[in-house]
Order: structure tokens, then sequence, then C-alpha cells
């Protein structure tokens, strides 16, 4: 019973908690006293430490008649995001809007078709407009009975969720997994070579599904390493600028590849839903619809892939953070384990070359970088400045 948290990768308190609460959500199901229902709920943690699957995992836990088998079509449906009862909110822009949200709300304030919960699984809710996070924190503020929230947030700072929703909902807070528990979720699950997966669960930084990329795909490893030789290649201002454009096109290479399977797929089954062509009465009329849907169709798809762009960009400058903490670490000889073990030669090396002080300079040029791109600062600019402190030091 309850294998849906198996999937959780080192998070034993957090699973504890999410256990109890699904114990308590069956008996309000089976009518047997019992308080201890919380209706609305905040996932936390950093990137990778497997929020939504934390969400997921629970929400099957509540439509499942065992807690969270794993195993009936309750558990399945609600993983696979087809459960009736379960809806999914998935920004796949930047922001979720207000016409979104309450639609959302009111078919979550519906009785649940099939006897337990209305669950309404908001991913990435600091993406959430003003006015959208409004409408929802009218429903959390009076759930309806069989209505449960869960919302994922990077963390329960304001900037991320308002504090009167905060103030509404129980947090469980997810850590990052340590390294060895990633390799063996490879090992076990995708049957990596140990070897390999302590190299990828170290490389990808407590990031499951990072990890689980460079485990099998080469293109991700390729792109990795010419991160990585970024330190090496700033030999003067000229450089430090084709470095910036080389990072900015490789994480635009990456955005592409991810989405455009996507993007060619709704165009062809919006297409296909609108009917191609068409003549006579109504037929102009009917021609204005399509052009504001398909209109519609490459807002979301432009907002999706500038999301997805920097989602690539903010990776490679954690790989490349990554490597001046190693530096750092090696200039104090630290007994901790490198981030980037391949690279540990070239960290030596600069370690010998630079003070501590000046590769601490450079840690804080990659972090200020990924905090001026959070703020809108344009990402050519911001990295182009990042790469300048870099080369300097
Ligand atoms: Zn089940």
């Amino acid at each position: 019973m309850s294998k849906v948290f198996d999937s959780l990768v080192g998070q034993r308190d957090a699973v504890e908690v999410l256990r109890r609460a699904a114990a308590a959500a069956a008996r309000v199901v089976t009518g047997e006293a019992g308080t201890g229902m919380t209706h609305a709920w905040i996932f936390t943690g950093p990137p990778g430490s497997g929020r939504s699957v934390a969400a997921r995992a629970f929400a099957a836990a509540l439509q499942c008649a065992d807690q969270g088998c794993g195993e009936c079509a309750a558990c399945h449906t609600t993983l696979a995001g087809t459960h009736a009862d379960v809806r999914f909110v998935v920004p796949e822009g930047l922001t979720i809007g207000v016409g979104e949200m309450r639609a959302l709300v009111l078919r979550a304030a519906g009785a649940p078709t099939q006897g337990r919960w209305q669950v309404l699984l908001v991913e990435d809710a600091d993406r959430l407009t003003e006015q959208a996070g409004n409408a929802l924190l009218k429903a959390i503020e009076e759930p309806p009975p069989r209505t449960v929230f869960l919302l994922c947030t990077p963390s329960t700072h304001p900037d991320d969720i308002s504090v009167t929703i905060r103030s509404r909902c129980r947090v469980v807070t997810l850590r990052q997994p340590p390294a060895d528990a990633v390799a063996s979720v490879l090992v076990q699950r995708d049957g990596t070579d140990p070897a390999d997966a302590a190299w990828a669960a170290a490389a990808a930084q407590g990031h499951v599904g990072r990890a689980r990329r460079l485990a099998r795909d080469p293109q991700a490893r390729a792109r990795r390493e010419k991160v990585l030789a970024v330190p090496r290649r700033l030999t003067g201002i000229g450089a430090c600028f084709d470095a910036a454009s080389a990072l900015i096109e490789a994480a635009e290479a990456e955005a592409v590849a991810t989405v455009s399977d996507v993007d060619a797929r709704e165009r062809s089954e919006l297409e296909t839903a609108l009917g191609a062509g068409g003549t006579g009465k109504g037929a102009a009329a009917a021609a204005r619809g399509v052009s504001a849907a398909v209109k519609e169709l490459e807002r979301r798809q432009r907002s999706r892939a500038t999301r997805a762009q920097r989602d690539a960009l903010d990776r490679a400058l954690v790989d490349l953070a990554g490597f001046y903490r190693d530096v750092l670490a090696r200039s104090f000889a630290a007994p901790v384990a490198p981030v980037h073990v391949d690279g540990a030669e070239t960290a030596a090396q600069a370690a010998a070359r630079w003070t501590p002080e000046s590769a601490l300079r450079r840690l804080e040029a990659v972090l200020a970088c990924r905090e001026a791109i959070e703020l809108n600062v344009k990402p050519r600019i911001a990295v182009e400045a990042m790469m300048l402190s870099l080369w300097r030091g």
C-alpha cells in the first residue's frame, strides 16, 4: 500500500506527512469521524526535487481506495493525468491567466464523480497572475467539502506565492535529494550502469530529471561539456561575446528541440478540428474564427518557447556555477565531493591560478546572471555581462 510514494526520491519526511494525510482523507470518505483533512496544500522545494511528482502521488493516494496502491485504475489514471476528478493546470507559457483559473475553480467545486475527491493540481503556481491567484484564493478560503487544492511552487517566498494563499495552505517541503539516492533510482528504475548513474547524479546536482537525461541522452551530455568549456575559452573581450552568443544559441537550440514536436502536433490537431477550407455561406465568418484560433495557438506556443529557452539557459548557468563552486572547494581543500567529477582537473588548474576571492567573484557573477534573467533582464545582456566578469575575475 502507498506504493505511489515510492517515486519520491530521498523525501522520507514529506512522504510520512502525505501518507498520514491520505489516511485521514480516507476516513473522511468512509464517513468515520475524522478531522485532520487539509483542503489546500503547497508543495515546495528546489527544481528537480519532485514537487509535481509528490503532488501527483498525493492526488493518486486521495483517489485510491487503498491510499495509493499504485496499481488500481484510480492510481493509474491520476498519475497519467486522465482521472475525471483530477484536473492539472500546467502552464506552458510564462503565466496562468485569470480566465483559465476561474473555469478550473468552477469545475473543481462540483461533487466528485467517483465519490472521493475533486483535486485541482496547479504546477508552477508561482506563475499565476495576480488576478488568477485571487480567483484561486476565493476557492481556497471556502473549499467545497470534497475539493482539494494542490499547488506546486519553488518556494513560499511572497514573490512565488501570495502571503494570503500561503496562510491558507499546509506546506510540504521537499529537499534536494542526495546524489546517492538519485543514483540508486537511475540504477533500479532505468537499469543505468552504476558508475554512469553515480556520475549523472553528481553532475545533475540533485535534479532527478536532469540526471536521467544526462544518463540517457548523448546530446544533453554534449551540451553540458560545451558549457563547462566556457571558463577555458574566456581569453579576451571578443571571446567573452562569442561565448555569450554560443551559450544563448545552445539554449535556443535546446528549447526548439523540446517544443517543436508539440508545436507541430498542436497545429495539425487544430487544423483538423477546424476543418480546412470551405466555401459558401458562413465560410467567411468561419475563416475569421479559424484565424483567431490559430493566432491564439501561436501566442501560446511563443510563450512556451520563451519559457523553454529560459529553462535551458538556467540549467546551463547552474552547471557553470557548479564549476566555480568546485574551484573554490579545491582552493580550500574542502572535504566535499565535486559537482563535476569529470571537470576536477580543470577546476584544480583554475584553483592554482586564481585567488579564492576571484573564484568567489566568478561564482557570484553566475548567480547574479541567473537572478537578472529571473528579473526580466534580456538574457543576452545578462550573459554578456557575466562572461566579462568571468574573464576579469
Ligand atoms: Zn490505487
